[in-house]
């Protein structure tokens, strides 16, 4: 038997494995207990790794071949790797030829590792010159990037897991971190026995298995958190119980946010927010006088029509309390997926260069085309996600290429993302599964290599970066992501005008070697940056394990926590408070919609179930989709436990059972994320499928981090 040790592949907290193998075969997994994430637990999903890769569900649901559809509606067939790649760039060598390089886009995934993000921000930015690569990290983590550029000066979380069991305050909001983040919600617990005296408020429109834990709980109306976070503010203000001194010394623009949360009463507060006013209180009192205070927040903060704002009024508290830059305290924003961290530190989205350089910095946009060895790299900030389906929907975008993700679930408003999939000309998905909704609409499916197969690296919540190994060969024609599309760019580069003297893609293509050299050339990228790893490599990673960033050349070991010093990455070393006032959901409830729908994740599941819909135990915690109604609501409609309503918003409507559920709010209902239209509807025809709850979702996004608010829709929910 051989053993690997690995990452996880779920979700952000990025747990070590270590992988047991017998020839081609993976026979077990468990935690790595020298792994800092988990020292050696695994939550449900992870203990059950090995068994999504067993030869069964290999044959079941994998791609392992390379296919192409000639004519839409027909059935794929198989071709080579060379028919494959030369047919797609050809494809997209015409569309650029004819309609410019922003007729392409490319939407890829924070599940894809380190290596593979780095080749396709490459390609597009550097070889075809567009910025239209955007990835579902758009749909997780984009406001906090906005929420940490804007007040801390990068998007570097400061904080790390050891801080938990330093903190004395902990305020987890809009997150719950008991399903969405299990291992880390096993160290809160941990933290909380070693230190009863340890206070935990959770602020959050669903009372969770989080809240259970909750000294204070705060059941928040949806999306109201912006007008809660200057609440506490304007209370610590009227209390003394802010830090003049460190925002005197450290900061700008507090002057401006008094202004602001002056008019944000506790009556005000406790009237919009749905909460007490002695509750309010009490979070405010905890949050800035508690020895050291760690937010936790998730997707409750960042899907939302105003996620900048939100992030931004949370940090807002940390730096006019003092609450950062020192052991167990400061604002730490949880991953969803196993390697947003790593897109975003490439500069894998529509609006970033790499190394967490800016798309609008005409210095960072000459370093990044003299690094690449190109002439530039574009200055207008590409398509993002929801913008990228909708040009695509209107013609614009002709050619896609979707990799490790299936927007034909996961995106808002599906019929608009069903319209762009059959209206684009060429669509390529790459892809480890078959059994994906987006997979019906390609013409072209790459089959992919993925857990347990693939090399390369991911960061997870904390800013540590961990070695991905296989523990067996890649099964069938599949390959490495970065691979593929090295190949392919290869390939489109011999068919375009040169960009550079020789190839910008000179990776060895089927070799760990390969997914090293691209690593070492993004670690130059960072060569000064406030993530600069000069001083990491692979061996290192290898012989002292997972490290933190930044890790410059000449440090022996990362940075734990960042801004100790008080010095911030702006221009004047000053961090910024942002002045946003509060606005409500863009979409209200109202007498034709009175419920709001919320959207999140079981403990059990990951994502579109690809890989965890593939075992039974998995669905022992829930078994079917379900929306979920306050027991009262259901009582003043007369509706019991399993009757099937109709859920309708003003873009689809879903028939589902309904069940009763405390945890739910009056006036709110919730769904969960996973199933898609193939479980819901029954349907096996492409035109009939609605993709799920997000045939309900609203596409309206955040201003500035583009963030749609697939937290909140109103809907109406009737008997069928
Ligand atoms: Fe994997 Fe996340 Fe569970 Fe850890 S907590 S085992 S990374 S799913």
């Amino acid at each position: 038997m051989k053993e690997t040790k690995s990452t996880c592949p779920y979700c952000g907290v990025g747990c070590g494995v270590i992988i047991e193998s017998q020839g081609d075969q993976i026979t077990g997994v468990r935690g790595d207990p020298d792994h800092p994430a988990n020292f050696g637990r695994l939550c449900t999903k992870g203990s059950t790794l090995h068994l999504t890769a067993s030869a069964e569900v290999t044959r079941q649901t994998r791609l392992l071949q390379p296919m192409q559809r000639l004519e839409r509606n027909a059935d794929p067939q198989a071709v080579t790797w060379d028919t494959a790649l030369d047919t797609a760039a050809d494809k997209f060598a015409t569309v650029i030829r004819e309609h410019g390089a922003d007729a392409v886009g490319f939407y890829v995934s924070g599940q894809l590792l380190t290596e593979d993000y780095y080749v396709f921000n490459k390609l597009a930015k550097g070889l075809i010159g567009t910025n239209n690569i955007d990835t579902n990290s758009r749909l997780c983590m984009s406001s906090a990037v906005a929420g940490y550029k804007k007040t801390l000066g990068a998007d570097s979380p400061p904080a790390c897991y050891d801080d938990f069991k330093d903190a004395q305050c902990l305020f987890i909001v809009g997150s719950n971190t008991a399903w969405a983040h299990p291992i880390l919600f096993r160290r809160i617990e941990d933290a909380k026995r070693a230190n009863p005296a340890m206070k935990i408020i959770v602020a959050d429109p669903r009372r969770t298995d989080t809240a259970e834990i909750a000294d204070l709980f705060l059941p928040i109306q949806p999306g109201t958190d912006v007008m809660l976070f200057h609440g506490m503010l304007h209370l610590m203000l009227w209390e003394g119980w802010t830090k003049p001194e460190y925002i005197a010394a450290h900061t700008t623009g507090f002057d401006a946010l008094k202004t602001t949360v002056r008019d944000c009463t506790p009556d005000k507060v406790a009237q919009t927010c749905g909460i007490d006013k002695a509750d309010l209180l009490e979070a405010a009192r905890l949050f800035a006088t508690s020895a050291a205070t760690l937010s936790l927040y998730c997707q409750g903060l960042n899907q939302s029509s105003s996620g900048t704002a939100k992030n931004a009024a949370l940090i807002n508290l940390h730096l006019a309390t003092a609450q950062i830059g020192k052991a167990g305290a400061g604002p730490f924003s949880l991953t969803g997926q196993p390697n947003a961290m790593g897109g975003r530190e490439v500069g894998g989205l529509a609006n970033l260069l790499s190394a967490h350089r800016d798309m609008s910095n005409p210095t960072h946009r000459a370093e990044v085309a003299a690094l690449w060895g190109v002439p530039d790299v574009p200055a207008t900030p590409g398509k993002t996600a929801v913008e990228m389906f909708q040009a695509a929907a209107d013609g614009e975008i002709k050619a896609l290429w979707i990799a490790c993700t299936n927007p034909a679930q996961s995106m808002p408003d599906q019929a608009t993302v069903r319209r762009a999939l059959e209206r684009a000309e060429f669509v390529v998905v790459q892809e480890a599964f078959a059994t994906t909704a987006t997979c019906a609409y390609a013409d072209l499916l790459l089959p992919a290599t993925t857990w347990g197969e693939k090399t390369g690296t991911v960061t997870n919540s904390e800013r540590r970066i961990s070695r991905v190994r296989p523990a067996v060969a890649a099964p069938g024609a599949t390959r490495h992501d970065w691979s593929a599309a090295t190949d392919f760019a290869q390939r489109l580069e011999a068919r375009l005008p040169p960009r550079a003297s020789t190839t910008l893609f000179p990776y060895p293509l089927d070799s760990e070697a390969g997914a090293e050299s691209i690593w070492n050339e993004h670690r130059e990228s960072t060569r000064g940056r406030d993530l600069d790893i000069t001083g990491l490599s692979w061996p290192m990673l290898d012989a002292q394990g997972p490290q933190q960033w930044p890790l410059p050349e000449g440090a022996s070991t990362g940075r734990v926590r960042l801004y100790e010093d008080g010095r911030f990455p702006t221009p004047d070393g000053r961090a910024r408070f942002v002045d946003t006032p509060y606005k409500p959901v863009a979409e209200q409830r109202e007498a034709r919609f009175p419920f709001s729908l919320n959207t999140g994740r079981l403990r059990d599941q990951w994502h579109g179930m690809s890989r965890t819909g593939t075992l039974g135990r998995l669905f022992g915690h829930v078994a079917e989709p379900v929306v979920q109604m306050h027991p009262q609501d259901m009582a003043r409609r007369q509706l019991k436990d399993g009757d099937l309503v109709h859920v309708t918003s003003r873009r689809g409507s879903l028939v589902l059972p309904v069940q009763a559920s405390a945890e739910v709010g009056m006036s709110q209902a919730f769904i969960p994320m996973h199933w898609g239209s193939e479980y819901l509807s029954g349907s096996t025809s492409i035109g009939d499928r609605v993709g799920g709850v997000n045939a309900l979702t609203n596409p309206a996004f955040c201003p500035d981090s583009k963030q749609p608010e697939l937290k909140h829709s109103a809907v109406k929910i009737l008997k069928a």
